[in-house]
């Protein structure tokens, strides 16, 4: 596809002086560019057209090598430079369109004349005198903490004081991160607006937070060096409710990092990690618990105490109970952490256990009990 000339795209004779090339690309890209079309994909392309046209015409280099060739390329111009004849490069070869990006290419800039200025110009009115924007007031982020608590830690509730590293709204220039002054280079992103971060694998660019992505901003303050914070390790006094579990979350207002600008700082959030117990067992607000009961107190019935995670509590154990069976204490369970007055309930499992038969006087008992019962469980069962 035959390009269209570069000259007649930005409407100058092929003798163009640099300023009228300037003068006709700005005329035309105030009236093409995207942000005053949005959505027009003919004004889009034009723009584009417009922008390659300009970005060539521009620079004396690259204009020396259209003149020369017809067209231009970055190997057109390397050969141009080695001083190769235009014979050996057939025209028609693909303009070079990757890394061509109209947004902020830093690497398009070509002194006084590159993009970036241009579009300042044209919708900053002047980068230079332009006001870098200020910070705007952010609130703190917040902080995640774990902590280790006892199993009966979890269920009483706890208070602890924590050492936090956190930090707090500079007190001499109040989370600006700076103290006015005149407009300097911003060294965060070295001018550019971007910064590199990383999540996870992937790196990705994003807007300064020092400078509001215009690449200049104000001396940075002395004290915080810019952040608009200063570290603070602060002892907090931490109030864990009763009921919490693994992986609860206990939110401490105001205790993250600090806001700028006057913005509130982020919360703090306890995370809790319970350890096990030596007996109970828990799930949500209920409690388990195995208890061993003698033969006689299965067979008979009895009332036994057993130990729940608020004191010990009776509980009546029907005559004829098996190993295995399962009773209820409702309400002797863990405390909700929506409403303390409100609990779980325990389940006791009880487990019968064999007598150690060691007298002979035992002996002759069970062998006369044997005389007197002599029911056979696994006939009953079928198993025989
Ligand atoms: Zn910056
Ligand atoms: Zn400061």
């Amino acid at each position: 596809m035959a390009k269209e000339d570069f000259y007649k795209i930005l409407g100058v004779k092929k003798d163009a002086k640099p300023e009228e090339i300037k003068k006709a690309y700005r005329r035309l890209a105030r009236k093409y560019h995207p942000d005053v079309n949005p959505g027009d994909k003919a004004a889009e392309d034009r723009f584009k057209q417009m922008s390659e046209a300009f970005d060539v015409l521009s620079d004396p280099k690259k204009r020396k090598v259209y003149d020369q060739f017809g067209q231009y390329s970055d190997n057109l111009a390397q050969a141009a430079e080695a001083g190769a004849t235009g014979s050996t490069y057939a025209r028609g070869a693909p303009f070079d369109f990757s890394g061509f990006d109209f947004g902020a290419a830093p690497s398009q800039g070509t002194g006084s004349g590159s993009f970036r200025d241009i579009f300042a110009d044209l919708f900053g009115g002047g980068r230079a005198e332009r006001e870098p924007p200020r910070p705007q007031p952010q609130r703190g982020a917040d902080i995640e903490m774990p902590l280790s608590l006892t199993f009966e830690e979890a269920i009483t509730g706890l208070t602890t004081s924590l050492t936090v590293n956190r930090s707090e709204q500079c007190s001499r220039c109040h989370g600006a991160g700076d103290t006015g002054g005149s407009v300097v280079t911003c060294a965060t992103c070295k001018g550019t607006g971007q910064v590199q971060r990383t999540g996870g694998r992937l790196r990705f660019s994003q807007e300064c937070p020092d400078c509001g992505g215009s690449g200049k901003r104000r001396p940075p303050c002395s004290l915080c060096k810019g952040k608009g914070v200063l570290p603070k390790n602060e002892n907090v006094k931490v109030r864990i409710p009763a009921g919490v579990d693994t992986g609860s979350r206990v939110r401490i207002p105001g205790k993250g990092e600090g806001g700028r600008l006057g913005a509130p700082p982020g919360d703090l959030f306890i995370i809790t990690n319970v350890g096990r117990h030596q007996y109970f067992t828990r799930k949500g607000d209920n409690i388990y618990v195995t208890v061993p009961i003698t033969v006689p107190e299965a067979a008979l019935g009895a009332k036994i105490e057993v130990p729940t995670v608020n004191g010990k509590a009776q509980l009546r154990i029907p005559p004829g109970t098996q190993s295995g069976q399962k009773f209820r204490l409702r309400g002797r369970g863990a405390p909700s952490l929506r409403d303390a007055n409100v609990h779980g309930d325990q389940f006791v499992e009880v487990q019968v256990t064999l007598p150690k038969v060691i007298s002979e006087e035992t002996k002759d008992l069970l062998r006369k009990y044997a005389q007197m019962n002599d029911e056979n469980p696994r006939v009953t069962m079928g198993l025989e």
